[in-house]
């Protein structure tokens, strides 16, 4: 697939609910302002974003905590709330991510353009396939199976609540609103992570740290550390380093809903042993190429 298609290329029938959901966005406009609707999106934000996060990268994708059949199932509903297609689709484009970050390969690297790396891939019909290789672990769960084939009945769900809360303008604060920026926070990891703030740790990949974009994606952010150690259920690797989803999960894993989160590696935060090239320009072709490791199966601490 070429990376670089024509403009007209993302306005095809198939990606016209994704326009749609941004057009509906001026709606609000149209509609009496209320600080209670603008609750109401930064409340649909928060809880998909934490779905993303929380379900979609470090459940999902990582395997960075434990948790139960029934609330695995229920995470994976939840972040497919954020109309981001199926889990197993969405984890096997991130494992594969991992495997080739920023070299040939790689899905949504910003070494293809800005635009590419932050949503043009998503509009590609080369990424619709799922490379089942990257999820077998994933596959032996018929009702994951199941809902990743149905990917729409989540974010129907997450609509048709929306209505039942406040009408249209549930829908237009609750469903557009609220989706768009939850697209676009998510997005920033593929394409602002790897070119925006510094680096602490010598990665295959240009993966940065940034407190902004960290704030936005609940922990995201520290993408630089995640690149380094992705088998870790925090982001944030040190105290200041905010990251709202391992709090969340923290939470979680005291009433029991999830367990054995996965700590950081000691040798990790001990900064004598890593380099520290804030801003350095990045040599990708002098690195060696990344491992094509599955994904699944945790580091060795
Ligand atoms: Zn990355
Ligand atoms: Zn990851």
């Amino acid at each position: 697939m070429e990376k670089k298609p024509s403009a007209l290329y993302y306005f095809r029938p198939s990606t016209l609910p994704f326009w749609a959901l941004h057009i509906g966005c001026f709606a609000a406009f149209f509609i009496e302002f209320s600080w209670w609707y603008v609750a109401l999106a930064f409340a649909g934000y928060a809880v998909r974003m934490f779905g993303v996060t929380g379900g979609y990268h470090r459940y999902f994708s990582h395997k960075t905590y434990s948790t139960s059949r029934v609330f695995q199932f229920c995470l994976a509903f939840l972040a497919m709330c954020s109309v981001q297609k199926g889990v197993i689709w969405w984890a096997s484009h991130h494992r594969h991510h991992h495997s080739h970050s920023d070299q040939e390969g790689d899905t949504h690297s910003p070494q293809d353009g800005f635009w590419w790396s932050h949503v043009g891939w998503i509009l590609s019909e080369s990424t619709n396939k799922t490379e089942e290789h990257y999820v077998r672990d994933l596959m032996r769960y018929p009702e994951l199976v199941w809902l990743n084939k149905n990917f729409l009945i989540p974010p129907i769900t997450w609509g048709v609540m929306m209505f039942l809360i406040a009408g249209i303008p549930g829908l237009v604060w609750g469903l557009c609103i609220s989706t768009v920026f939850c697209w676009h926070g998510t997005f920033t990891i593929n394409s602002l992570s790897h070119t925006w703030g510094g680096r602490r740790y010598v990665t295959t990949d240009t993966s940065r740290n940034n407190f902004v974009l960290a704030l936005i994606t609940l922990g995201e952010g520290w993408h630089n550390n995640h690149h380094r150690f992705q088998s870790s259920a925090r982001n944030g690797f040190f105290w200041w380093e905010l990251d709202i989803t391992y709090y969340t999960l923290k939470l979680l894993s005291l009433v029991g809903l999830v367990w054995d989160l996965r700590p950081v590696p000691k040798h990790l935060l001990d900064s004598h042993n890593e380099t520290w090239i804030k801003n350095q320009p990045i040599h990708l072709q002098a690195m060696p190429t990344p491992r094509a490791a599955a994904l699944a199966v945790p580091e060795e601490a």
